[in-house]
């Protein structure tokens, strides 16, 4: 047997045994993916000029989500402040009132903010809320260099009025006259960072819009809302 031939199988055997370990022991597994790396291209993001595309699903900085027509979802339940584990949202709820009409229902955030240096981005706040109000985006780009600086308030959180939408507060009467059913629409998904614009969630209307009541015409309401009204209801 010529000499090379035993040198040759040596080798064999040495790589036999060195895949064996690498596929058949911890160890070798662990010390597989250092060597699978090494050999592999590398690449290179161009992170921020080129920022890669995030998952449909990420949990980036939050939203406060409007109506079409400009009003605010958020009714200032609480839900989310509640449901948050690392007690990083405040909300304060207030009257909506007849010169100044927030959101659809009785009540409105009069303030809202998020710490984002507790905020650990979990998303339990977004599944609580009722109305939809609070999404979160796929902006990612918030980091800042001091506390103060994390703590988004309301007027940082909440989405622009869509165009030809009124901002907020708006006067009670006009909002009735519209006669819209709020909680019967189409749930919108927030902007993303990387260039989709406003994309529908889901085209099913809610299950809850044939339990919500009929709006008042303007002048049932403004009956019910005169002085006289109520006298002639205690009379009887
Ligand atoms: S994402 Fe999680 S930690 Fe952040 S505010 Fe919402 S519930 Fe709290
Ligand atoms: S964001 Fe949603 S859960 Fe939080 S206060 Fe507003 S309506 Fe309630």
């Amino acid at each position: 047997m010529p000499p090379f031939v035993g040198t040759l199988l040596f080798f064999l055997l040495l790589a036999v045994l060195l895949a064996f370990a690498l596929h058949r022991t911890v160890i070798g597994r662990g010390m597989a993916v250092p060597l699978r790396q090494m050999l592999r291209k590398p690449t290179t993001n161009q992170y921020p000029e080129q920022p890669r595309p995030v998952a449909p699903r990420f949990h980036g900085r939050h939203q406060l989500n409007r109506y079409e027509d400009g009003l605010e979802k958020c009714i200032g339940c609480e839900l989310c402040a509640w449901a948050c584990p690392a007690d990083a949202i405040y909300v304060q709820g207030a009257n909506n009132t007849l010169e100044a009409r927030y959101s659809p229902g009785e009540r409105y955030a009069s303030d809202y903010q998020i710490n984002y240096s507790r905020c650990i981005l979990c998303g339990l706040c977004i599944e609580a809320c009722p109305t939809r109000a609070l999404t979160m985006t796929h902006d990612y780009e918030f980091s800042a260099d001091s506390r103060r600086a994390l703590t988004y308030t309301k007027d940082m959180l909440l989405a622009p009025a869509a165009p030809g939408a009124t901002d907020t507060p708006q006067r009670d009467k006009d909002v009735r006259e519209r006669g819209t059913n709020y909680y019967g629409g189409l749930a919108v998904s927030p902007p993303s960072l990387h260039g989709d614009d406003v994309l529908p969630a889901t085209a099913r209307t809610s299950r809850r819009a044939s339990q919500v009541l009929p709006v008042p015409t303007v002048s049932e309401a403004d009956s019910a809302d005169a002085p006289g009204h109520h006298e002639t209801e205690e009379r009887r």
